[in-house]
Order: structure tokens, then C-alpha cells, then sequence
């Protein structure tokens, strides 16, 4: 029987200071995975200065480089650009920027982005969304509004958006779903993802329509899949840089802890095909494997 197909439903790729996507990719699809979406750092994870706009398309160049390489490589690719939470402290403290430029720029590159999805180079706007961490109230609402404007062009333009969010629990998800209703996104919901989502928070999630990704980390699979109904996309957010490894989880463990709990009989076949098929196919759009 040939092993399931497996996804990474959320992580990057650093040509400059890590392994690249061509080689992720590759150790990837060795392992089994089929789709990866795969998202942009920040313009200085690959060396680049923020200027402005220009270094935010500098950082999508490489993006859409890299999903072109783990294309090539045999992977289904999702391929999104963002403007991180993270970045809106980082421009203001390390690179000095006045907090209503960086609500400018964060907004430009936004806008940026989702021209580049109706032109289909991109197929999303990601990572956006507030910060995980304790910050100033100025910043969150930037990051905020950031986030909002991402949303608008979900509605408009069909972009799929990662959020990248707080761990509050329901009032992370109930801000998200006040703002949906604000900006009237109706069934564009369906296209914005609640990444890195804990799983009691992922479930309240997907049960007003969002999409869900929830980290694929070794230890936490077994609850995982005991715990929840398969709504979800697992994800390894892999960051890819080597002088940040901390808790990495490479996709291609993340496949194989996968693959080994199936074989011990933890998790069925079918619920494994709706987590990184089905649900993988309804989201994207793409060809199943
Ligand atoms: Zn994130
Ligand atoms: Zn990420």
C-alpha cells in the first residue's frame, strides 16, 4: 500500500542562511508529503535592509523563487508573502521607523501582495495578523489594522490569508470573526487560516468556517489525533534558519511521525487522507495527489 500523502499546511524556506526549498522539497516528497504551503520570512531573514516597499518586493522575489523550486522539485505549492506581526516592533525598534509609516508600509506591502494574487503569481497574503507576545497597544492596533486590510482583499480578490495570532482562546477567534463581520467578509472566511492554532481554539475556529493549520510537533501528534475531528491542516511552520533552532520541526519528521502513528494503528487512513487531502483540495483549489 502506498504511504498517504502528507501536507505541510504552513512553513518557510531560507536560501540565504538555511537549506533553501529545492532541498527542503525534495527531503519532503522522499517522506511522503505532497503539498507544502510555503510562505515568506521577513525582508532581513534574507539579508535585506527595510527600506520600504522596494525590500518587501526584494523578499517576494526570493518567495516565489523558492515555490518554483520546490515545484520543480515534485511538490504541490501554495505560495504566500506577508507582512509579520514581528515586523511592526522590528521596524520601529532596530530600524527606527515611525509607527505611522510602518501602518503605511505594512499596508502597501499588503495591497502589493494581493495584486500579485489576482495576477496568480502569488496565491496569498500570509503570515499577517498580531502579535503572540506581550507589546505596546500602538503596535497591536497597527498590526490590527494590517490584518484588516488583508482581510478586505480575502473578500475582494479571493486571497487566502494566514493569520498569525495570539493564544487567547476564544477571544483571539471572536476578534477575528467581530472584524469579519465589520468588513462583511461572508463565505471568503473559508479562505483565512487560522495558523498555529491550538486545538480547542482551532476547533471553534473551524466551526464558524475558518480553516485551520495545527503545529505537527512529535509530541503533541498523538493527542492531536485523539482529540480532534479532522478539520485541520497540520503544519511544521519550519523556519529554516539555523541559528534559530529551538523546537524545529522539519516536514520530513513531521511526515514520518505521521506515517509511524498510522502504522501503529493511532490514527486511521481515512482520517488521515481528510487532514492532508481533502481538506488541503477544498482550501487551494490544487489537484489531489
Ligand atoms: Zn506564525
Ligand atoms: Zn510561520
Amino acid at each position: 500500500m502506498a504511504a498517504i500523502p502528507i501536507a505541510d499546511g504552513h512553513g518557510h524556506s531560507n536560501p540565504v542562511r538555511g537549506m533553501g526549498a529545492a532541498r527542503i522539497a525534495e527531503r519532503f516528497k522522499e517522506a511522503g508529503g505532497w503539498f507544502w504551503a510555503l510562505l515568506s520570512l521577513s525582508p532581513w531573514n534574507y539579508g535585506i535592509e527595510p527600506a520600504g516597499l522596494e525590500s518587501y518586493e526584494r523578499m517576494i522575489e526570493i518567495v516565489v523563487r523558492e515555490c518554483k523550486e520546490a515545484e520543480d522539485a515534485g511538490l504541490r505549492v501554495a505560495c504566500l508573502a506577508g507582512f509579520h506581526p514581528a515586523d511592526v516592533d522590528r521596524l520601529i525598534d532596530r530600524y527606527k521607523m515611525d509607527p505611522t509609516r510602518v501602518l503605511e508600509l505594512g499596508r502597501s506591502v499588503v495591497d502589493h501582495i494581493a495584486g500579485l494574487c489576482r495576477e496568480g503569481i502569488l496565491d496569498g497574503i500570509g503570515e499577517v495578523g498580531r502579535q503572540h507576545y506581550k507589546t505596546g497597544a500602538e503596535r497591536a492596533v497597527i498590526a490590527q489594522l494590517i490584518l484588516e486590510r488583508a482581510l478586505e482583499h480575502a473578500r475582494d480578490y479571493g486571497c487566502i490569508v494566514h493569520m498569525h495570532l495570539e493564544h487567547v482562546g476564544r477571544i483571539t477567534v471572536d476578534l477575528v470573526e467581530d472584524t469579519a463581520k465589520r468588513i462583511g467578509l461572508g463565505d471568503a472566511r473559508a479562505r483565512v487560516v487560522f495558523h498555529h492554532s491550538k486545538p480547542g481554539t482551532g476547533s471553534y475556529a473551524s466551526s464558524l468556517g475558518y480553516p485551520v493549520t495545527i503545529p505537527g510537533a512529535q509530541r503533541l501528534l498523538p493527542h492531536v489525533f485523539r482529540e480532534l475531528e479532522p478539520f485541520y491542516i497540520l503544519e511544521s511552520d519550519y523556519i529554516d534558519d539555523p541559528s534559530r533552532p529551538g523546537a524545529v520541526v522539519y516536514p520530513w519528521e513531521m511526515a514520518e511521525e505521521v506515517h509511524r502513528l498510522h502504522s501503529k494503528g493511532l490514527v486511521g487512513e481515512e482520517y488521515l487522507y481528510r487532514v492532508n487531502v481533502d481538506n488541503v483540495v477544498k482550501l487551494y483549489g490544487v489537484e489531489p495527489p
